[in-house]
């Protein structure tokens, strides 16, 4: 973009080509993490050495032009404004970066001179004794895939707090689903958090393929892994939330030593294979069993359910 080369030279002219240091630079923070125009998926949201940066979202029409990190950090405060419970999710993220690496852009603003504040509403941050505070993860099981991105636009405009994608492999349930393709058309159309519900035998050899298409949560049954332990460090180390999930049959009391690992835990309340299934009423006192469990463990991890949920 012309203009980014422009605007460049302009500021390069003006602070005679040594960057200034700001009183404040004042930020909002996106869905997926982003600030300041800066996305976690283009190439130039860590530029060390352009002042200035383009981006064109594959989602927009509209071409962006920001100034890059070696100068937003140049600041003596920087201020993030956070509002708003579709924010909860990538706020956890920024807050606390998994594996202790910068995932998000906004992770990436340390001011030179220290002082980062945020400031973010009740929404944003709920306290984890809200009860109130429910998202609802849409599952693209029940969509119709021949227009899916329309599907996915109507889920988001109800409201809609992420999608749950599941991926069943005819071999560890008894029925084919979607693969990779499908979450990388997803993830071109929505900055929703893509939550990746893998039932497959055999989760390892995949979980590369599902970081990289675009997932931001890989969710991995805790049946039938023998090595569990080893396959939630291998999604940790791929930078994504890690869940684990349990079938209906599957005891509470299984999740206690893996717990402290996880970002979710995932109840299912049918047993997994099939979409349109009924409710399985004798899962009710295990949710409650897991909400203790958690709250004893590892209070940040979510709790989830999974099947025959209806409004
Ligand atoms: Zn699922």
């Amino acid at each position: 973009m012309a203009a980014v080369e422009e605007y460049e030279s302009i500021l390069r002219h003006y602070f005679a080509d040594s960057p200034p240091c700001f009183d404040l630079v004042f930020l909002g923070f996106g869905v997926d993490g982003h600030t300041a125009s800066l996305f976690s998926d283009d190439s130039k949201w860590n530029e060390t050495q352009q002042w200035v940066s383009g981006v064109q979202k594959s989602t927009e029409d509209f071409p962006r032009m920001t100034l890059t990190l070696p100068l937003l950090n140049q600041t003596k405060m920087a201020l993030f404004l956070v509002a708003g419970n579709k924010k909860a999710d990538a706020l956890q993220r920024a807050l606390k970066p998994i594996g202790g690496k910068a995932m998000l852009p906004a992770n990436q603003i340390r001011p030179s001179s220290g002082q980062l504040n945020w400031f973010v509403d009740a929404f944003a941050f709920p306290s984890q004794d809200d009860t109130r505070y429910i998202e609802i993860a849409s599952s693209i099981l029940a969509a119709d895939f021949a227009h899916l991105a329309d599907q996915v636009d109507e889920v988001t405009r109800s409201g809609a707090h992420r999608l749950h994608v599941d991926v069943m492999d005819g071999h560890f349930v008894p029925n084919l689903s979607i693969g990779t393709p499908i979450i990388r058309s997803l993830r071109k159309v929505t900055d929703l958090m893509l939550d990746t519900h893998l039932m497959i035998t055999d989760p390892d050899s995949f979980l590369e393929t599902f970081a990289e298409c675009g997932s931001d949560s890989l969710i991995v049954h805790l049946e039938g892994n023998h090595n569990l332990h080893r396959t939630v460090q291998k999604i940790r180390n791929l930078g994504k939330q890690v869940g684990v999930v349990i079938n209906p049959a599957t005891p509470a009391c299984a999740l206690e030593e893996i717990l402290e690992d996880l970002d979710q835990v995932l109840v299912m309340t049918v047993d997994p294979g099939f979409g349109h299934q009924t409710f399985i009423p004798s899962t009710l006192p295990k949710i409650r069993l897991v909400r203790s469990i958690i709250e004893r463990i590892n209070p940040l991890c979510e709790l989830a359910v999974d099947g025959g949920i209806n409004g």
